[in-house]
């Protein structure tokens, strides 16, 4: 068997006396597209901030690929090539489309900076044939403020795919978005995974997307991992389905 990309083990992380991650395990094989679900609150976007080294875990380990990183913080784990979007989108809405794609690049320390550098001209040629790619090329010079949330949401994939990354974990990538950018999106997330090589752990509440996307399926519920196993084995767990599924 070969060594997952990513490896969780045993992670908890609590908020005072919210235990939102109380032990969870969950291995990425390579190459994959593994997706998250679960009702809110139970503990995925917190999961996420504990990987990408976004806040200390209280205990467990993260390994990606073979090495541990629980304690590294967020630049070193992107630079890395571990990076993830947000459930709300981190976008700077006062600069232009391209100057976020510009500054979105893990090695630009001081991002204010990075603003009045000159940027090279191979980095502006990856942000605009990125751009391109999620249809937003038109739109470069626009204030990012300006974009409709499912744009933003596009422009915030292509600025993650700035970072090169090895693994991507989306938080929410189709919530607020129309049901036309959804299915452009989903194109996208594939075309990564299968182009790039790049491997993707989604958390999607769209149950029709998710099952579709992931080869493998996490459920979590009340801070822990509840079930896991293919799109056909979790719409039919009975666990699942009564902390979740039923709910929908
Ligand atoms: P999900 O993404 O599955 O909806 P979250 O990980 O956002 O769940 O939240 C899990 C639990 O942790 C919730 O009870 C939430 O209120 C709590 N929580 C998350 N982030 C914080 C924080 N920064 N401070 C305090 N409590 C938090
Ligand atoms: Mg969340």
């Amino acid at each position: 068997m070969t060594v997952p990309i990513l490896s969780v083990e045993n992670v908890s992380k609590r908020f005072g006396g919210v235990v939102a991650n109380d032990a969870v395990s969950l291995a990425v094989p390579e190459g994959a597209i593994v997706g998250l679900i679960g009702p809110n609150g139970s503990g995925k976007s917190t999961l996420f901030g504990s990987i990408v080294g976004f806040h200390p875990v209280d205990g467990g380990s993260v390994r990606f690929r073979g090495e541990e990183i629980s304690r590294y913080r967020v630049p070193k784990i992107a630079r890395m090539g571990l990076v993830r979007t947000f459930q709300q989108t981190h976008i700077y809405g006062q600069m232009s489309c391209l100057a976020n794609m510009l500054i979105s690049v893990p090695q630009r320390h001081e991002r204010f900076l990075a603003t009045f550098r000159r940027p090279r001209g191979e980095e502006r040629d990856r942000a605009e044939s990125l751009l391109a790619s999620v249809g937003l090329w038109e739109k470069r010079a626009l204030m990012a403020g300006e974009l409709s949330f499912g744009q933003q949401k596009l422009l915030e994939f292509a600025m993650a795919l700035m970072c090169e990354p090895k693994l991507l974990l989306l938080d929410e990538p189709t919530a607020g978005i129309n049901p036309t950018l959804i299915n452009g999106l989903v194109a996208q997330l594939r075309r990564a995974n299968a182009e790039l090589g790049i491997t993707l752990l989604v958390i999607e509440h769209n149950m029709r997307v998710i099952m579709n996307l992931a080869d493998h399926l996490y459920c979590m519920a009340h801070g822990r991992i509840l079930a896991q196993g293919s799109a056909e084995e979790i719409r039919t767990d009975q666990r699942v389905i009564d902390a979740y599924l039923g709910a929908q």
